[in-house]
């Protein structure tokens, strides 16, 4: 990893509260992350876990969370332990942190026991303006919110599956896969990974939705809603609350006299 992501990651990191729970594991489900933070999370993933047992890991097949819809179980998750604690993503830093619940971020406030924030601030200022700064690190890397593709908000398989998949032949992708490769080796796993999540089909689908817009019937714009929601479950919350937006306006302006 280039010094400046790594560094850059460190600094930004560092800057979060530290917060106390019980450790239940219960909210570890495969986490959504940025570019960057995928990059730092397997980077610490290589430096400190031996290949053949992080090829192990990452294989596993995927498990929908019991209680956490739309989400899968997190592999590094171990008898109740998880296993990459300082290479974790910002949204495990984060979760439960009271002041979340502020921002309407779903389902990062609900920790059924409590959290305690042990040091450093979580108001919802600092919070908002630490999000504001992942981002505008990110968009350094690459135009992460370039419509058609929006890519945010994707899990861990779906970015593995982007840093594998040569098929995701758009040019932002091939973009990212770049910086991706550019900064982490994870080469070892190639040959066994297959694809998992389908994130191909549903960008496409997303695509094909957007084009759409406005010109088609709405029945098939329900239709293709409904299966960029419901048909690509590995993908976790990718582009579903957004799904729910699409469905929720195309009825309400249907409705007759709008
Ligand atoms: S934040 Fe809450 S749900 Fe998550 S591990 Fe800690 S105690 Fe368990
Ligand atoms: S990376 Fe660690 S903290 Fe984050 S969800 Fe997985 S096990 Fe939990």
């Amino acid at each position: 990893m280039t010094a400046n992501l790594l560094s850059s990651m460190d600094n930004l990191y560092g800057q979060l509260p530290t917060v106390t729970c019980k450790s239940c594991g219960t909210c570890c489900v495969s986490p959504t992350c940025t570019l960057a933070e995928f990059v730092y999370l397997m980077d610490f993933c290589v430096k400190n876990i031996p290949a053949q047992t992080l090829t192990d890991l990452l294989r596993q097949p995927a498990r929908m969370h019991a209680t956490c819809a739309g989400n899968l179980v997190c592999k590094f998750l171990q008898n109740k332990q998880c296993l990459v604690h300082d290479g974790r993503t910002g949204a495990c830093r984060l979760f439960g942190v009271p002041t979340l619940s502020e921002l309407n971020i779903a389902s990062m406030e609900e920790c059924a026991h409590g959290i305690t924030v042990a040091q450093g601030q979580s108001d919802i200022e600092f919070i908002q303006d630490w999000l504001d700064d992942l981002f505008t690190y990110n968009q350094t890397l690459f135009a992460c919110f370039s419509a058609p593709y929006f890519i945010k908000g994707l899990n861990l398989e779906c970015w593995l599956d982007i840093y594998f998949e040569n098929a995701l032949d758009f040019d932002v992708f091939i973009d990212i896969r770049k910086i991706m490769h550019d900064n982490v080796d994870l080469h070892f796993l190639a040959e066994r990974w297959k694809p998992l999540t389908s994130i191909k089909e549903k960008i496409d689908k997303i695509a094909v939705f957007h084009a759409m817009l406005g010109a088609a019937p709405v029945s098939e714009l329900q239709d293709l809603l409904f299966s960029i929601r419901d048909d690509y479950p590995l993908t976790g919350t990718y582009y579903f609350e957004e799904a729910q937006a699409y469905l929720f306006r195309i009825e309400q302006e249907s409705k007759p006299g709008h």
